[in-house]
């Protein structure tokens, strides 16, 4: 099958969070299994260019039409990955992909608007005619809506589109302007079975645009699935999912194997299986070396990776950081947010604890040490207000490191609790709390900590449990398939 995906992030060059990883993974596996599969992105200027293999322009006068003018880009070509990667480089006053960052801009709407219809104009340009195009969250909502509505007319007849929702928190909600700058009359979609969106009626959404006008559409798992429409964790799409539900459904995303596995991980210190856990501590030793901790035997290493946002729980993490540091254990945190107030708070923090010797707070982000992390810890905190997926406790698994989470999202769907988990014991794997409180926290790194101290063998269990779990790319990628065989029909 020819798939395209149109993507704001890819891992490792341009990725903010999960969403990077999960193109990469999927379209690896996808690829591996014989489909032809390219990526379009953005030209970001602060991409990973050094992990873009033979970069070089392709396309050099691709005018994409942007209000009332022609905007000027240029298409790259490079592989990523061994993954064939087209980068749309604009050329206009806007600036639009030189920005320093990835998002964070007031008209970030306005970028990725362009950018659905420069990916279009380029795939019309180029003669391209997947069977699929796969996009991927807010940024990329509109171009089901051009496509059917504008380029289906141009002759691009062929494709189907699958949308998948990675975080409904962000939508891409903004004036219908954005939508004359694309070429849509706003008319045609101010209305609430299409763009408009359902809370601010002034303003059209273009997550629910995907949404309404995608062959299908899923998101990250299952149990995310079912909340957003059932819960105010829809953020307002409740609704349209509803409305939808019959081409709507959760797939349970995977890791890259061949990136996240600590049997190959060139990042850490001593490679390690099943068979040989015991060199896992080799790293636990490393990873002390490497953050100036007290080397001591005798205590856990709970550990914390990922965005410092409200969405991960960023009080409870603090909470957990010091009801860790009481209770025996050393502390490693990696982290950064793009907010300066939330960076600026654990920044303060670090500071706090700069003489502590059992802890480390690093406010950066950083992919090489989240390998050795997650190889030396023991446990990771993820205490998540909600989590549609969630990759880091699945990579932890893969090495070792038990998880302690909230019961929610992707979560919910990977991890089953030591204690209560309505499973067999060899399939439980870490440990779950409900409540969004420091007492809910405590419940579960509590019974974690005690594990470790009072019963190591049966925390070794755990840990074991845990890398036997299967959450490669194999089964997500053979849904992917089928819902695209599906649509294709
Ligand atoms: P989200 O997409 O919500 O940020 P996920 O758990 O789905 O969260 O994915 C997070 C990914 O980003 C994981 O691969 C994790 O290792 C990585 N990551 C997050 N923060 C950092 C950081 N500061 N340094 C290195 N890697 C990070």
């Amino acid at each position: 099958m020819y798939i395209v995906m149109i993507t704001p992030e890819c891992a490792p060059v341009a990725k903010v969070g999960g969403l990077g990883d999960v193109v990469q993974g999927l379209s690896h596996e996808l690829a591996i299994r014989g489909n032809a599969v390219e990526i379009i992105l953005p030209k970001y200027d602060c991409m990973r260019y050094d992990l873009i293999f033979g970069l070089h322009k392709i396309y050099s006068d691709l005018r994409v039409p942007y209000h009332d003018q022609l905007f000027h880009c240029d298409v790259y070509l490079g592989f990523v990955d061994g993954l064939k990667c087209f980068f749309i480089e604009p050329h206009s006053f806007k600036n639009f992909f030189n920005r320093g960052i990835f998002y964070g801009h007031h008209d970030d709407p306005e970028r990725f608007a362009f950018f659905c219809r420069a990916a279009l104009e380029f795939m019309l340009r180029a003669n391209k005619h997947p069977e699929i195009i796969h996009c991927h969250d807010w940024q990329t909502g509109l171009v089901p809506v051009l496509l059917f509505d504008m380029y289906k007319y141009l002759g691009m007849t062929h494709p189907r589109v699958c949308y998948t929702l990675h975080n409904l928190k962000h939508q891409g909600v903004v004036g219908e302007h954005t939508l004359r700058q694309v070429g849509l009359n706003p008319a045609d979609y101010f209305t609430q079975d299409r763009l408009q969106d359902n809370f601010n009626h002034g303003a059209i959404n273009f997550m629910k645009g995907g949404i309404v006008y995608s062959n299908f559409v899923t998101t990250v798992s299952p149990r995310y699935a079912w909340e957003i429409k059932n819960s105010d964790l829809g953020f307002g799409l409740q609704h349209t999912l509803h409305v939808h539900s019959i081409k709507f459904g959760g797939v349970l995303n995977g890791i890259d194997y061949n990136v996240w596995n600590p049997e190959i991980d060139p990042y850490i210190s001593c490679r390690y299986s099943i068979d040989t856990i015991d060199d896992k501590y080799k790293n636990k030793e490393a990873l002390r070396n490497r953050l100036w901790l007290r080397h001591d035997f005798i205590k856990p290493i709970v550990s914390v990776i990922g965005r410092l946002d409200h969405q991960k729980g960023v009080d409870l993490i603090r909470h957990g950081i010091f009801y860790s540091l009481a209770n025996g254990c050393q502390f490693v945190l990696l982290g950064s947010s793009p907010e300066p107030a939330t960076n600026n708070a654990f920044l303060g923090l670090k500071h706090y604890l700069n003489d502590n010797p059992d802890c480390h707070l690093e406010i950066s982000y950083n992919e090489e040490l989240a390998h050795l992390i997650y190889a030396g810890a023991d446990m990771i905190l993820i205490p998540s207000a909600f989590e549609p997926c969630g990759l880091t406790q699945m990579i932890a698994m893969k090495y070792g490191t038990v998880p302690i989470v909230r019961n929610t999202g992707g979560l919910a769907d990977t991890v089953f609790d030591a204690d209560c988990a309505p499973k067999p014991y060899h399939e439980r794997n870490g440990y779950v709390f409900n409540d969004f409180d420091n007492e809910g926290l405590e419940s579960a790194l509590k019974r974690a900590i005690g594990l470790w101290y009072i019963y190591p063998k049966y925390f070794r269990e755990l840990m074991i449990n845990g890398m036997r779990y299967d959450y490669s790319w194999n089964h997500p990628a053979e849904h992917y398939l089928n819902i695209y065989n599906y649509i294709k029909e």
